[in-house]
């Protein structure tokens, strides 16, 4: 982790933000706050905790970062659990449920989770609470859409019955936090709303002068006369690849002449998500023949590239069917690119529809927003500046610590 301090974010956050924060610092001087989530690289999650940490650190508290050991059969489950709370009928067996149950007690036996504050993230932990103490403060930080009713047009909602069975974990805690309002639950416990952040400046989101993205892009074999379009996500299917592929292939079909683009699919896997491989797969045959198709496999620590990548981009996309927040969709904001998004979760708090980028449904109107970019490039940098904005206001790491410690020191009553 990177060593960080508030006066590196004087000039990028509202200064409101850095003065409460100094001020939250020392009221919960000296505590100890636990961060527990399931990998320490990929996803986003990782992201936001390999910088909030060393923030949190820097104000005086005492703040640790740990992380579950499963093995294959447990992210197996795991995730075989993420994709039916995401609305996906796939099987889950009582062996796999009790399987989650025994790796989660195993980690609580080996974690040191002695602490005045634990943060755990997402469903892969949350059994931990099982073995928690009643004197300390335990939240539970839900970064995917758990919401029952998604939009029409998007996938079906959470799978009842793996939220039953998460749901009685979840009623342990003190609390549960939330990225955005639409994702609360009918749960007796306090629920919190904190949209996540990216930090600018990390190693994927620092300025990078042009010619570096230029000679990046090169090594990557993404074509210096193209228009680029690019997805950086995980291989995964809720994010939609070869909906991407689709529209893309709609896009050349019905605008083709006259707009020599190229589509780049960057991604790579996290450790707790043993798919990737397979959908990999399924896009590579998706885009089988079509020279005009690039698609990327990087490792997870890639940061640079996709910096790269994202600046590079004339347009970035994201076609989720679910997403809780989507931080590649803040990282290009951030990077004044137009975004065409998909209207899924947490991305409708930052695509503002024609403000600071487009959401599109269909692969219709994904085509006519891709072909209305490509050919107004001055009302893609309006939108680009605008998201830069919007993302500047809302969404950088400081203030996403600000609001924890104010939830934090809201329950402690300091
Ligand atoms: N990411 C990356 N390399 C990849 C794919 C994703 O570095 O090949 C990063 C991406 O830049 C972002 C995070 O992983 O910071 C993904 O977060 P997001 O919220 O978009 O999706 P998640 O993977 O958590 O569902």
């Amino acid at each position: 982790m990177t060593r960080r301090d508030l006066s590196d974010y004087r000039g990028i956050v509202d200064p409101e933000i850095l003065d409460e924060l100094q001020d939250l610092g020392q009221r919960l001087r000296g505590k100890r706050i636990v961060h527990v989530n399931s990998t320490r690289l990929g996803g986003g999650v990782a992201e936001i905790l390999y910088t909030l940490v060393p923030l949190s650190q820097s104000l005086g508290i005492e703040t640790e970062w740990l992380v579950l050991e499963g093995d294959p059969p447990f992210f197996e489950a795991t995730k075989a659990f993420h994709n039916q709370l995401q609305g996906e009928a796939v099987p889950l067996t009582p062996e796999m449920l009790s399987h989650y149950q025994r790796i989660n007690e195993q980690n609580a036996r080996r974690l040191d989770l002695s602490a005045d504050v634990v943060i755990v993230h997402d469903p892969q932990p949350a059994a931990l609470v099982t073995h928690r103490p009643k004197s300390a403060l335990w939240l539970w930080r839900c970064h995917i859409d758990l919401s029952p009713k998604p939009p029409p047009a998007l996938a079906r909602g959470p799978q009842r019955s793996a939220w039953g069975f998460l749901k009685e974990y979840v009623e342990r805690y003190d609390a549960a936090i939330f990225t955005m309002p639409r994702f609360a639950q009918g749960l007796p416990i306090p629920q919190h709303f904190v949209p996540p952040s990216i930090d600018p400046l990390s190693e994927k989101n620092r300025d990078l002068p042009p010619e570096e993205v230029a000679a990046i892009c090169e090594e990557l074999g993404v074509p210096s006369d193209r228009k680029v379009l690019v997805q950086v996500s995980r291989f995964d299917r809720f994010k939609d690849p070869i909906g991407v592929i689709r529209a893309y292939k709609l896009f050349r079909e019905t605008y083709g002449r006259g707009h020599d683009a190229c589509l780049v699919l960057a991604g790579g896997g996290a450790t707790d998500d043993p798919e990737g491989k397979a959908v990999l797969r399924e896009v590579e045959a998706h885009a089988e023949g079509c020279e005009d198709i690039l698609i990327l496999e990087r490792p997870p620590t890639s940061h640079r590239e996709i910096n790269a990548l994202q600046r590079r981009a004339d347009v970035v996309l994201q076609r989720s069917t679910r997403e809780g927040f989507g931080l590649v969709v803040t990282e290009a904001l951030w990077k004044r690119r137009p975004v065409v998004a998909a209207p899924a979760g947490g991305i409708t708090l930052q695509v503002l529809d024609g403000l600071t980028g487009f959401l599109a449904a269909s692969d219709e109107e994904w085509a006519d927003r891709l072909a209305y970019l490509l050919e107004h490039p001055d009302a893609g940098a309006r939108m680009g500046e605008a998201g830069h904005k919007h993302v500047r206001q809302h969404f950088v790491t400081p203030r996403e610590l600000r609001d924890y410690l104010r939830v934090i020191a809201e329950h402690l009553g300091v």
